[in-house]
């Protein structure tokens, strides 16, 4: 479904990505793990079109996104969720909805199921909406963001710290809506996430970065086994730790 080769990304002088690679299959949750300033965001905002790599190749179903709008890559089936949510605050809940719409405006009748559908998965958000979206809690934010990420029927997500600022009870539920939208709607998802714990349980595979280039790569179910993983390349229990020395020799769970 998606095939990133050999992606380069660098902000002036700083070369934050070096030559990523990355894989996702239909139907599959795969998590981007590393330590603080490891690049994750970086490969993220690149597949998404934000900040194009300056070489290397992005494939999504077949359709080459490397050079592509953001515009356009979600137009192809691919949003990013990303970090700190961007909701409209003034505007109700509903309105963020149907903004996160646009790009399929002119289908009007798929539209209310959309709305239906996220109803059913974000009752909460039905319940509020026509609440403005600056009053809702950070828990109900986050979920509008992702509702809102998800009006457009993606195919493939894009989520950067969903956990972001939110007590681990409320990422929990979070992570708990993303797995039942996966399970129920198919849409495949790449996620970044800051509690290791947190993303191994709740995705089929994982990379892990450190200094802009995959470190590791595995099932989520054998990296979550292994604590010296944990320990060796994302700073010991992966809040707030800060990019670690790379390791000396590059190792691969699986494949
Ligand atoms: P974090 O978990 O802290 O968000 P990350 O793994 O997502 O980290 P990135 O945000 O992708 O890492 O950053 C990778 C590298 O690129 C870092 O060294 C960072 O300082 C640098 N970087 C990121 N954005 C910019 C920017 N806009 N301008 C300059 N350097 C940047």
């Amino acid at each position: 479904m998606l095939e990133v080769r050999d992606i380069h990304v660098s902000y002036g002088p700083v070369e934050a990505i070096r030559g990523v690679s990355l894989d996702i299959t239909p139907g599959e949750i795969v998590a981007l793990l590393g330590a603080n300033g490891a690049g994750k965001s970086t490969t993220l905002r690149a597949i998404a079109g934000v900040t194009p790599p300056s070489s290397g190749t992005i494939m999504f179903e077949e359709h080459a996104l490397h050079g592509l709008s953001p515009h356009r890559a979600t137009s192809n089936g691919l949003v990013l969720l990303p970090e700190g949510r961007e909701l409209f605050a003034q505007m109700s809940v509903l309105d963020n909805l149907r903004i996160g719409y646009w790009t399929k405006r002119k289908d009007k009748a798929q539209y209310h199921q959309q709305i239906d559908t996220m109803m059913s998965h974000f009752p909460i958000l039905g319940e509020r909406k026509d609440q403005a979206a600056g009053t809702l809690s950070g828990g109900e934010q986050q979920m509008l963001a992702v509702a809102r990420a998800l009006m457009p029927a993606p195919r493939l997500l894009l989520v950067d710290e969903l956990s972001l600022g939110l007590a681990p009870m409320i990422v929990n539920e979070l992570y708990e809506i993303l797995r039942n939208v996966n399970a129920d709607l198919g849409t495949s998802m790449l996620i970044v996430e800051q509690f290791v714990h947190m993303a191994l349980e709740n995705s089929n595979r994982a990379y892990v970065l450190s200094k802009g280039e995959v470190v590791m790569s595995g099932s989520s179910a054998e990296l979550l086994s292994d604590d010296s993983i944990i320990a060796t390349y994302l700073g010991g229990e992966a809040t707030g730790s800060t990019e670690p020395e790379p390791p000396r020799r590059r190792r691969r769970v699986e494949r």
